[in-house]
């Protein structure tokens, strides 16, 4: 297998790579070298995602509209429910990880509320969070560190029985913040070769809304005062806020669409997943 047009994954070669790593037999269209050398230096990276596997996952902020705020993304098989949670934070750009979370396996997604409904609750097949985070936790609770993405997906995962409806896998709920209670419907779309030891988003539709404006009735009036070409003074306050809120200030735009290229960039995953950690750290130290 060659290609002339591949530059050598080694960062610091600029060569072409013709050489394919033979333990991932090429599936990863990215990883090419042009000798041996640059292979075995390159090793220390690629050995972490070296023939793993990662998860693709469709996700959709629910009741967004106009338009439907949504995330294609690949994570990590190996990445625990914690690191999901951090990805998710990550993907829908402003949200600072200041609330709390919860994720669920659910038998169907309805329209109401989860955590104010408790019939709904009943029904929930697997649920993953911090212990003490929700009031009530229902009998099919987990640690979300001590659960991996693989621990359900993979077909002898051990608690992959838990969440599987009629063959297929059940819907998966991510909320976020139980104020504000935003809902992302999570959909596991396949699983392929990793091409990175880190999240990769693939498709990014709508920015994420700012943190504390108020669920999608909130947000939608956010961009509407945006998008107004005579704002009125309510308008006007309002986009202050949220400039304030989301820390780009001037820079802030609700109605620009994000940039995959920007979120990909390596340094910036790992910059912000050191916050998130940072964030733990002192959560858990009171
Ligand atoms: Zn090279
Ligand atoms: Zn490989």
């Amino acid at each position: 297998m060659s290609s002339t047009t591949q530059k050598c994954a080694d960062m610091l070669c600029h060569r072409n790579g013709v050489l394919k790593c033979s333990r991932c037999k090429g599936a990863d269209p990215e990883t090419f070298y042009c000798s041996p050398e640059c292979q075995k230096s390159d090793w220390r990276w690629h050995k972490k995602f070296c023939g793993k596997q990662a998860y693709v996952f469709d996700v959709e902020l629910l009741g967004s509209s106009n338009p439907k705020i949504t995330r294609k993304v690949a994570v990590p098989s190996w990445y625990t429910f914690k690191q999901f949670h951090f990805v998710l934070q990550y993907i829908f750009g402003p949200w600072q990880n200041c609330h709390l979370h919860t994720f669920s396996f659910l038998k169907e997604l309805g329209n109401q509320r989860i955590r104010s409904d408790f019939s709904i609750r009943k029904e929930i097949l697997l649920e993953l969070c911090h212990e003490g985070d929700v009031e009530y936790v229902s009998q099919n609770w987990f640690d979300e560190r001590e659960v991996k993405l693989s621990d359900v997906y993979e077909e002898d995962g051990r608690l992959r029985s838990k969440i599987m409806v009629n063959g297929n896998f059940a819907p998966l709920l991510y909320e976020y913040d139980f104020g504000d209670g935003w809902e992302h419907k999570i959909t596991f779309v396949k699983s392929e070769l990793a091409r990175a030891a880190r999240p990769l988003v693939k498709e990014a539709v709508g920015c994420g809304p700012v943190e504390d404006s108020g669920g999608i009735q909130g947000w939608n009036k956010v961009k509407e005062a945006f998008a107004a070409t005579q704002p009125t003074t309510e308008q006007l306050e309002r986009r202050q806020w949220a400039r304030e809120v989301s820390g780009l200030e001037e820079r802030y735009n609700p109605l620009a669409e994000p940039d995959v290229i920007v979120m990909n960039y390596e340094g910036r995953w790992e910059n912000h997943e050191e916050g998130y950690r940072e964030d733990e750290r002192r959560r858990t130290a009171f």
